[in-house]
């Protein structure tokens, strides 16, 4: 039930303006679809988004050696591009988890901190492989700050 944003009564469903004090009621807008900023799908071609799955793939599969290929084999497609700048993002985080655990190694909570971290970026990449298969092109949530691999 809504109800009249000048009178306060009650409105019948679809009504047009106030039963009792006539006041226009605005036409609810249709609703914007969401734009998610990190998502970058719409930026690809179809074609080149089917024909360079696989490549973009590789880097989540088979790590560096993945990586290697896919830059070999589709260096040309911006699809694979942008997976694998995703991919590089991931790794610079866990070079740096990797740094920080190992330089405060003594601290006992870094380590920790730092494992629990490489988890969470695992479960990102795993994320990433599966919007792949899928045909998408989204920033994973945690690395799209990082704006200087861009
Ligand atoms: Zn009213």
């Amino acid at each position: 039930m809504k109800f009249c944003p000048n009178c306060g009564s009650p409105l019948e469903e679809g009504a047009v303006t106030c039963a009792k004090c006539g006041e226009p009621l605005s036409v609810q807008a249709a609703p914007v679809p969401y734009a998610d900023p990190a998502d970058h799908t719409g930026e690809f071609e179809a074609a080149d988004i089917s024909d360079n799955k696989v490549v973009a793939m590789l880097p989540y599969l088979m790590g560096v050696v993945g990586l290697i290929i896919a830059l070999l084999a589709r260096s040309d497609s911006p699809y694979a591009k942008f997976h694998i700048r995703q991919y590089l993002k991931i790794c610079v985080c866990e070079a740096i988890i990797a740094i920080c655990s190992a330089v405060l190694c003594w601290t006992f909570l870094v380590p920790i901190a730092g494992g629990i971290c490489v988890i969470i970026l695992l479960v990102v990449r795993v994320i990433c492989f599966f919007q792949i298969c899928k045909g998408q092109a989204k920033e994973p949530a945690i690395v799209s700050k990082l704006g200087f691999l861009k």
